[in-house]
């Protein structure tokens, strides 16, 4: 790198992450050409990677702090839907131009929530383009125990964390802010902060192990996410509208018929949707009952394939972008 990029990399990055002293694991981190990072021994390294670009992810305008905390929010969710314990991350950053105050807000945003969750920056890559930023992170799990897509079984219960469609009517709310005025102030603040500053649900992922047979996390939409998971499974999936776990927020700003749709076929939830056996049903109550998040059950795995939205056990016309006709049959 230049020289500029080094004073960068330090100032908005390498520094603010050695005084979080987050781990003891970091045998080396940022400043060399790779981290050394400690795996202890009874666990499995799980990784993932997940890329924001300007215009496709977010639009020039959107908070800098939010960018920064989606960029490490949609891999800490891939680790909680793994049923990972975060560790580590490492950033790649595509920058048009050294902005002072984007890197530091950005920055701001990305290790407060690494903050949150134990996280250590070890490493990146910086260079000039598009606005794009790459994040890696890396997380640990005890050997063998990982939750995974292709476990579900027919007659598996579905469920759902949190309230998801709130963060797609966020997104509206963010591109349009006419929509926002007649909207009720703390149910448009609800919705833009469920879009800006989702929270991977790591603590619930990491209560599923052993309970839930499949898992994947909302990032597609659920309906589209809960098939993903189905066919993995080698099964079909039913999600009955009127289980969806609605916000009132939400519902204030969609109506009744929109929320399901938003819940639905929205996405960038980052909720945690999986199945667990019906005969497992009392410990998974028992598993989320310290989390301070809401679990739903909303269908389940059936024989058979494709995912089935049914309305008062009828079903509804449905593709896989979302609905067509809510009403319709
Ligand atoms: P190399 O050329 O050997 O790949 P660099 O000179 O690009 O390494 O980077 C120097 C150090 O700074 C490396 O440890 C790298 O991981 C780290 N680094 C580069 N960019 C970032 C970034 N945006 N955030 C965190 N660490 C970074
Ligand atoms: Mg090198």
């Amino acid at each position: 790198v230049s020289l500029g990029e080094f004073a960068l990399i330090e100032r908005f990055f390498a520094a603010p992450a050695r005084a979080q002293r987050v781990r003891a694991d970091v045998a080396l981190g940022i400043g060399d050409d790779a981290a050394v990072l400690a795996v202890p021994p009874g666990r499995q390294l799980v990784a993932a990677l997940d890329t924001l670009v300007e215009g496709r992810h977010f639009l020039r305008g959107f908070p800098a702090a939010s960018i920064g905390h989606r960029a490490l929010a949609a891999n800490l969710s891939d680790l909680a839907a793994m049923g990972a314990e975060p560790a580590w991350y490492l950033l790649a950053l595509t920058l048009p131009a050294v902005d002072s105050d984007f890197l530091e807000q950005f920055a701001g945003g990305m290790l407060a929530l690494a903050a949150e969750h134990g996280v250590a920056l070890v490493g990146g890559d910086t260079t000039g383009g598009p606005l794009t930023i790459s994040v890696q992170a890396l997380g640990l799990v005890e050997t063998g125990t990982a939750l995974r897509r292709d476990g579900g079984r027919a007659g598996d219960l579905l469920y759902v964390s949190g309230t998801p469609g709130d963060a797609a009517a966020g997104l509206q709310l963010a591109m349009a802010e006419r929509e926002a005025a007649s909207l009720d102030a703390a149910h448009r603040d609800w919705l833009l902060r469920r879009f800006h500053y989702p929270q991977p649900r790591v603590a619930l992922g990491r209560a599923l192990r052993g309970i839930a047979s499949a898992c994947i996390d909302v990032s597609d939409g659920l309906a589209a996410d809960a098939g993903k998971l189905a066919t993995a499974s080698g099964c079909g999936v039913h999600i009955n509208i009127e289980s969806l776990p609605l916000s009132t927020a939400l519902l204030a700003q969609a109506g009744a018929a929109g929320a399901a749709r938003q819940a639905l076929g929205g996405g960038e939830d980052y909720e945690l949707c999986f199945t667990v056996p019906a005969a497992l049903e009392t410990q998974l109550t028992a598993a989320v009952a310290q989390l301070q998040l809401p679990v739903t059950r909303i269908g389940q795995l059936v024989a058979g394939a494709g995912v089935t939205v049914l309305h008062a056990g009828r079903q509804v016309e449905f593709d896989s972008r979302g609905f067509d006709h809510f009403a319709a049959s």
